[in-house]
């Protein structure tokens, strides 16, 4: 027997919908190029994306049609986010950090039709605009008077105040839930990259996942500023959260440097930030050096790689700040995981505590978790098994766009995500390595994360990497790539073995340390393992006979 319940469509446009209705008059902030804020509010927000999808309309966009953005976070590419996923056309987010060659691969497999772009993208764009094979036209994000000197192309060039000026009265078509919404490329470390193809469905489900109180417990009474950018994994589907809840949004533009975003965080009385790591490198070292606390914040959350235990610590110790760390990838929309603590964990000692803190954090309802060995059995949730992490649930992919990398799911519908994890029986996820990361000496597996874990806590060092080196006798074994905290007193090598020896099983030691002035990262600012295998994949251990 059918249920007797309507069957309305979950919809993206609904969300911004609801934040016109309920929340009209909450402000999204954006810091612009010129370091100008500029302020507008749910309600603008709503009708300027309904004129921005009527005005795409009339430029001949359909439905399926996909449009891509070029830009950092900011009001306009929330009205982008609405007007195309809401008209039923796909939104297109492309890192711009990506390599040239990469952007055009995926502009031309993506056969997008349109893209906008920050003005600040419109050189890179000119030089590559004649190797897009299907893309009309640009549209630069800003209005006439600032319109930038527009570089020689055979496409057309609009801009953006003008296209929505041309935009009329539009109403947000009832589509099929599970209608694509939105389009990202995974940075595909091996092979080309790979469009995860969102629906309105999976995105809008996405959203009642992110907001419960046991996950990052949104609410009207937040002001949220996401770091993490637009293009990566939709800012973790907080631009669609926000709405849902009314929740104030600060957008940072560009500039993501520690004295831009603390005079946000302080200025906007920002409750909840998230970003990756690096990120908050930066932002710590300038609160630190400057002595600043930040009143207002409560929470931040820290995904896309580990938050190491000493940056959990500072922000919990000096700032008071609750640090929610995270896990997710581009395929699951992207939350997995967050860690939040279980009613029992009230009085644990600090250290107890960041133990727990440490790990990924429990799989959210949403999001079914399983670990398997090599032969494909499950493996036990004891918190010591390892195994390759499966997901899931109705916002995690089920293919590649036009099926690349064919199919993805096992027989039973899970997805294998490529990173080594144990399960705890409380459920806490706890990362050991991406697959290909793990380092493999003598038949054990030594995690990257956790010597790196341990090294990022010494107070002479700013950032580590690990990679596995080849060892004649061991297949392989630990290499520390690290970055000094003050380059002009780095820490002496042994100085950092002796740290690491009273922390770690001494067959995990490291066998030696290289010190560099910076490490590489991808285009979604996570260390580049892959950069630093080509540059140290070879390098001689000192003691290779070991
Ligand atoms: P992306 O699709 O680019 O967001 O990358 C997803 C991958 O980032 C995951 O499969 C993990 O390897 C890594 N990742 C994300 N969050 C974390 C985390 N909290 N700790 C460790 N690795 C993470």
């Amino acid at each position: 027997m059918r249920g007797l319940m309507m069957d309305v469509p979950l919809l993206i446009s609904s969300l911004i919908e609801h934040a016109d209705i309920y929340h009209g008059e909450t402000e999204i902030v954006s810091r612009t190029h010129d370091h100008h804020l500029h302020r507008t509010n749910y309600r603008a927000v709503h009708q300027r994306s309904r004129q921005l999808a009527s005005a795409l309309e009339k430029l001949g966009v359909e439905k399926g049609d996909r449009i891509a953005t070029l830009a950092w976070n900011d009001f306009r590419h929330v009205e982008i986010y609405y007007a195309v996923s809401g008209m039923g056309a796909i939104c297109h987010t492309l890192n711009p950090r990506l390599f040239a060659e990469q952007l055009v691969y995926i502009v031309n497999h993506a056969e997008d039709a349109w893209i906008f772009v920050d003005p600040m993208f419109l050189p890179l764009v000119a030089k590559l605009a004649g190797q897009f094979e299907k893309t009309r036209g640009f549209v630069v994000l800003t209005n006439a008077d600032a319109m930038p000197e527009i570089p020689d192309c055979d496409q057309e060039v609009l801009c953006y105040e003008d296209v929505v000026a041309s935009g009329g009265d539009y109403s947000w078509p009832r589509l099929e839930e599970n209608t694509a919404s939105s389009l990202c490329y995974t940075s595909g470390t091996t092979g080309n990259p790979k469009g995860v193809l969102y629906s309105h469905r999976s995105t809008v489900l996405h959203s009642y996942g992110v907001v419960s109180p046991d996950t990052l417990s949104i609410s009207a009474h937040d002001t949220i500023l996401p770091v993490v950018p637009m293009f990566h994994a939709n800012a973790w589907g907080l631009p669609y959260a926000a709405p849902m809840c009314g929740t104030k949004l600060v957008m940072p533009g560009a500039k993501l440097d520690g004295p831009n975003l603390t005079e946000l965080l302080e200025n906007e009385k920002v409750t909840m930030t998230a970003g990756v790591p690096t990120v908050w490198l930066a932002l710590l070292q300038h609160l630190r050096e400057n002595e600043i606390r930040l009143p207002h914040l409560k929470k931040v959350v820290i995904g896309g790689s580990a938050a190491p235990r000493a940056m959990i610590e500072e922000f919990e110790r000096d700032h008071e700040v609750e640090v929610l760390h995270a896990w997710g990838m581009t395929e699951t929309s992207p939350l997995g995981t967050v860690g939040t603590t279980l009613p029992r964990h009230r009085d644990l000692e600090t250290n107890d505590l960041l133990d727990i803190k440490t790990k990924q954090g429990r799989g959210i309802f949403g999001v079914e978790m399983r670990i398997v060995g090599d032969d494909g059995e499950e493996r036990p949730r004891d918190g010591k098994a390892f195994g390759e992490l499966q997901v899931r649930g109705p916002w995690c992919a089920a293919g590649y766009f036009k099926g690349e990398g064919g199919d993805v799911l096992d027989g039973d519908g899970w997805f294998a995500t490529g990173d080594v994890a144990t399960l705890d029986p409380d459920g806490y996820m706890q990362i050991t390595d991406r697959s290909k990361d793990v380092i493999k000496s003598g038949g054990e597996w030594i995690s990257s994360i956790d010597l790196e874990n341990e090294v990022v806590a010494h107070p002479k060092v700013a950032e580590a990497a690990v990679i596995g080196v080849p060892h004649p006798k061991w297949d392989e074994r630990p290499l520390l790539i690290l970055v000094a905290a003050d380059k002009d007193a780095p820490p002496q090598r042994d100085e950092i073995l002796d740290y690491l020896k009273e922390r770690i099983a001494k067959w995990q030691l490291p066998d030696d340390v290289v010190f560099v002035d910076e490490l590489p990262h991808t285009a979604t600012g996570k260390i580049s393992k892959r950069t630093l295998r080509e540059q140290f994949g070879d390098h001689q251990l000192p003691t290779p006979g070991d």
